[in-house]
């Protein structure tokens, strides 16, 4: 059998090939291969369909991006016929209509502030587009301070993959291994009260929190660029809610010390957390904001990084001075996905996403109370349309399951059964359905992920 066939391949002969040369993103591949996971043949609204015909509800937006379903006609539709006329030519030195569409829609509804877009093809593209912006600022600006060139980070971040978004990440487990490779920060504790240090109650510990962020810009300010933050939800790191306040008051903090405010909203962009963007709920302009996964629907890779005209207005200069911003990727700007994004904010608009959304929202609310007794769950975390169930040995003191248990992994593996897709972070279960859900697959969503809990823990514990 020749991989060129055009003939469709049984599950089989594409799972002998799935072993033998796909290396799997975040995934321990020796495990992998032993558990026969679903080959996703295609999609039918919030459906995943498999090699062998079975269903799957999409629990978790097909990693965090997915907002309108799959296969969506009016999507569909927008990119067949940017198909049939392009798919991709360059922005540089050239322009392209659907990108300089997208750049006009994608002004009008972010923060006043910004006005200029800078494309790329990834949130951690998105991320470092804004670091070398930030950095380069602080060189060109009217009165230059070239000592500006730290950056502040809050604890247990995550900002992709690439080198300088790991420099401003600090989840541990993923980062250790890179740590010479990585320029240096500053780290604020995240803001959130799960564990809390010896001698803290929940609500000191968050006001120190507060207040170390205060030191820390007392301390560097003269040298930090910028700060960096996930607005009001750190996802990756176990779906951790900030308390209300905070992102605001490190807006105040940047403006007090001349310092940016970079947001990534890549993940809680578009929806996500009950608004178009995080920053709306605390009536925060940032001065460079990053923007990916739900950006096209979650239909193609791309990205962009929204810049003040401050900013912009710092890389200006005769082409010889050197003030540009060197900085691109080929498929900046990509057309098909630029159609795709702007059929999804039309989307957002003609269905109401967003009122969906908030349903949602108070669907997932009501039925996550069920979970506050429940001997194994150390916490129940969410905004909007993210959530996340932390499931722990022992709710009082917050230990953890032991790690080889895998319990989160396992919990997946049962819902997968239950015909529905989640992907955990350790053993936090998250749930992420897309912004346009219906409320009835939203329950749907809950009945299989609250019994795959129930049933994954027996099972450890009849192991234990
Ligand atoms: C997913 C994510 C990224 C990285 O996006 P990629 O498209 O995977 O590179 C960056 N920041 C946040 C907050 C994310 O959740």
């Amino acid at each position: 059998m020749s991989p060129l066939d055009q003939h469709p391949l049984p599950t089989s002969q594409l799972r002998e090939w799935d072993n033998a040369h796909v290396w799997h993103p975040f995934s321990a591949m020796s495990a992998y291969v032993d558990e026969c996971a679903p080959i996703i043949v295609g999609g039918d609204g919030f459906d995943l369909i498999d090699s062998d015909g079975l269903r799957y509800l999409d629990g978790i937006s097909s990693l965090w991006c997915n907002v309108h379903g799959h296969c969506v006609p009016e999507i569909d539709d927008a990119v067949h016929e940017q198909l049939g006329k392009i798919s991709h030519s360059t922005l540089l030195g050239l322009s392209s209509e659907v990108s300089i569409r997208l750049a006009k829609a994608l002004v009008d509804i972010t923060p006043q502030r910004l006005t200029k877009v800078f494309y790329s093809d990834s949130g951690a593209t998105s991320v470092e587009v804004a670091l070398k912006l930030a950095y380069q600022y602080h060189q060109q600006k009217a009165n230059p301070e070239a000592g500006r060139t730290k950056f502040l980070c809050v604890g247990n971040a995550y900002h992709g993959d690439t080198l300088g978004s790991v420099s401003v990440g600090s989840m541990d487990v993923f980062h250790r291994t890179y740590r010479h490779l990585l320029f240096p920060t500053v780290t604020v504790p995240s803001p959130v009260a799960t564990r809390v240090a010896d001698g803290h109650t929940r609500e000191s510990w968050i006001q120190h929190c507060f207040d170390q962020v205060t030191w820390l810009f007392e301390e560097h300010h003269a040298s930090t660029a910028a700060f960096v933050i996930e607005p009001l939800v750190q996802g990756a790191a176990g779906i951790l809610v900030h308390p209300t306040g905070y992102l605001k008051h490190v807006r105040e903090l940047c403006d007090r010390f001349g310092v940016l405010l970079i947001a990534d909203e890549v993940a809680v962009g578009f929806g996500r957390t009950g608004t178009m963007f995080a920053c709306e709920q605390e009536d925060v302009q940032p001065d460079l904001m990053c923007i990916a996964k739900g950006i096209s629907g979650g239909y193609l890779p791309l990205a962009a990084t929204l810049a003040s005209d401050e900013i912009y207005n710092a890389f200006l200069g005769a082409p010889s001075a050197g003030r540009t911003f060197f900085h691109g990727h080929t498929y900046t700007g990509n057309p098909l996905g630029s159609a795709a994004a702007i059929a999804s904010l039309r989307l957002f608009e003609s269905r109401n996403v967003l009122a969906n959304a908030a349903a949602n929202a108070e669907v997932l609310a009501t039925r996550l109370q069920s979970l506050n007794d429940h001997l194994y769950v150390g916490e129940v975390r969410q905004k909007g349309c993210m959530v996340g169930i932390e499931l722990v040995q022992d709710r009082d003191t917050m230990l953890p399951f032991s790690s080889e248990i895998r319990l989160g992994h396992q919990v997946t593996l049962m819902a997968r059964k239950a015909g529905v897709i989640i992907r955990p972070l350790g053993d936090t279960v998250v749930l992420m359905p897309a912004p346009a859900m219906p409320q009835q697959q939203i329950s749907q969503l809950c009945d299989v992920t609250f019994q795959a809990i129930d049933d994954a823990i027996q099972k450890a514990l009849r192991n234990a």
